[in-house]
């Protein structure tokens, strides 16, 4: 008697899950509910952040590095793999992040790969004066990949997603417009907070050790001095140390801005031989998965730009 009354609470709570999820399911009026949630993937945390307030709870959101991980020389585990055949759709910045999954994604998996860049003008990757690969989009080098920090550029990440999801899962479409509507009119609080916080400052140089803020640089006045990044390059040559050290004096450099997951030794010995202060940007790629990643690093990489630009730091991290 006792298992017939558990049989039939079980029965029922059974029934309320279905009713719960059955008209949460996707696809096309007329066809079979599928067996389980929209199931996306995201590549990056602030791609992730994007797609949790847009979908909320509407889809089964997942990302594909790790808090901490970096895109730049990420390997995909088998893990990985398995995450990417199970996916219904993978959202991925493009513009050469993810050349990691290149190799990876099977021909099949390619009708799922949706590139959140979609119609944004890229930027080259910053070389030295003089570089032969300098400046120019043409050759091997890929363009710069770090769109998403340029607040307006975000937007436009926002709404091609928002059009993508209305495009895979029709019967969320209305919540998914909604919600990117908010989103998108967020970031753009965002840009405004940028702006009336750097027009006014009239000496916006930087010099960084990761190249991930050129896209906001050209949105808000900040010429690009030096990009000390040695990842994928032959190193630092002791003639461009000079250069970028006599370009710092010349210019009147008054911040160095590192990644705050990573300071480079590079970066710290020109800090000490120039005595420019070392602030802290974050460039969101090895973030924290969190609907609000974007809004709270956005706010304190605008305090580290100001504190930079207006030389009121002399703090070292
Ligand atoms: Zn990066």
């Amino acid at each position: 008697m006792r298992m017939r009354n558990q049989y039939r609470v079980l029965a029922s709570a059974f029934c309320v899950l279905l009713a719960w999820w059955a008209p949460r399911a996707h696809g096309s009026p007329g066809s079979p509910p599928p067996a389980h949630p929209f199931r996306v993937l995201t590549t990056i945390a602030p791609l992730y952040s994007f797609v949790k307030s847009i979908a909320g709870e509407a889809v089964e959101l997942s990302n594909l590095l790790p808090q901490n991980a970096e895109p730049h020389d990420y390997v995909l585990s088998p893990g990985d793999a398995r995450r990417i055949a199970r996916a219904d759709l993978v959202i991925q910045n493009g513009l050469g992040l993810e050349f990691f999954l290149e190799k990876a994604l099977a021909k099949v998996d390619r009708e799922k790969l949706f590139d959140a860049s979609a119609g944004i003008p890229p930027l080259p990757q910053w070389r030295p004066p003089g570089s032969s690969a300098g400046g120019s989009l043409g050759g091997a080098v890929p363009p710069n990949p770090h769109v998403w920090l340029d607040p307006l550029f975000a937007a436009v990440q926002v709404e091609n997603i928002v059009r993508e999801l209305c495009r895979r899962d029709a019967e969320h479409a209305r919540d998914y417009r909604v919600r990117g509507k908010r989103l998108v009119e967020e970031l753009h609080r965002i840009d405004d907070r940028y702006r009336r916080a750097l027009d006014p400052l009239p000496d916006k140089k930087m010099v960084s050790d990761h190249d991930a803020f050129a896209y906001l640089a050209a949105r808000y006045g900040i010429r690009v001095v030096a990009i000390l990044e040695t990842r994928g390059h032959a190193g630092l040559s002791p003639k461009l140390m000079a250069w970028v050290i006599d370009s710092i004096a010349r210019e009147r450099v008054r911040a160095l801005f590192s990644e705050v997951h990573h300071v480079s030794a590079e970066l710290r010995s020109l800090s000490r031989d120039t005595g420019v202060p070392i602030l802290l940007l974050d460039s969101m790629e090895s973030g924290a998965l969190r609907a609000d990643l974007y809004e709270r690093v956005a706010d304190s990489n605008r305090q580290s730009l100001v504190e930079g630009f207006q030389g009121r730091t002399s703090a070292q991290p």
